[in-house]
């Protein structure tokens, strides 16, 4: 196969932020490091991130293990419940990948030893033209702006489910909601939730909607997301809220420092003092 394989690296797909960008982050990161993590409030962390390639693999195994000590990792379902409590004994935390991309699955297992359950939201139909490179080409161009790289397979998708993991829906095919006529969004939202149950049995339950900003969804797209799904997520950085019908969370990459993460989590709680 003509696709990247084992050799799929971060550094290859990486898009160039530019200097003054990264001193402010790293500066601010550091920054957030003088407070510890236990001074700000309990509140469940939906974290989310796309790919664990190869030289991301060690960061990322160092960051879920640092997690640990420092929060509860739960399924999506239990974190959908507790998130909308009032108060909260501990810190609560769940992980979810986008996209479907075959180096989640190195991930998943490792996760799996680790007694944690994450959720993989994927395209049925890219699932099932996962081995042609040509619609894995113009997918990965078109919808992802990356480079061809090899993503899960159906059997892929059973063995996660056997570990542990839950399926979450994504889409048909990648597509933005919001440019969807009223069938498009059928096609993306119901059709997409009976290929995936049809693939893989039951449990299909949340949806998290492609490119997540909320630009990219409309409000008939979240109704009928509603009907057939009992959550919804976006990328959209932040605490859940009373009165938003969707989930907010926050993008990881493992290849940053760890302290990003917790940088992230304790922004979240000064946006939500403010
Ligand atoms: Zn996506």
């Amino acid at each position: 196969m003509e696709f990247l394989q084992e050799n799929e690296l971060y550094i290859n797909q990486t898009v160039k932020v530019s200097l003054s960008k990264r001193l402010l982050k790293f500066f601010l990161v550091n920054l957030s490091r003088i407070t510890p993590l236990y001074l700000y409030p309990n509140k469940v962390y939906f974290i989310y991130s796309h790919h664990v390639f190869t030289d991301e693999f060690e960061k990322f195994k160092r960051s879920i293990l640092r997690l640990k000590k420092k929060f509860i990792f739960i399924d999506i379902e239990k974190a959908i419940e507790l998130s909308k409590r009032k108060k909260l004994k501990k810190k609560y935390i769940t992980l979810s990948f986008d996209d479907g991309m075959y180096n989640n699955f190195r991930a998943a297992e490792f996760l799996a030893k680790e007694g944690i359950s994450a959720t993989f939201f994927v395209n049925p139909e890219v699932i099932q033209h996962s081995a042609n490179f040509n619609y894995i080409k113009s997918h990965c161009q078109e919808r992802l702006h990356i480079k061809p790289i090899r993503f899960l397979n159906w059997e892929d998708i059973q063995l996660l489910k056997n570990m542990g993991h839950k399926i979450g829906n994504h889409g048909l095919n990648h597509k933005r909601l919001s440019n969807c006529t009223a069938e498009e969004l059928i096609e993306q939202v119901e059709k997409s939730k009976k290929c995936l149950l049809e693939k893989i049995g039951e449990g299909v339950s949340t949806f998290a909607w492609c490119y997540g900003t909320s630009k990219d969804i409309s409000k008939e797209a979240i109704q009928l997301i509603q009907k057939g799904h009992s959550s919804t997520f976006s990328a959209i950085r932040g605490f859940y809220k009373n009165g938003v019908n969707y989930h907010y969370r926050d993008l990881v990459i493992w290849y940053n420092s760890y302290h990003r993460i917790e940088f992230f989590y304790k922004l979240n709680c000064i946006k939500q003092w403010m």
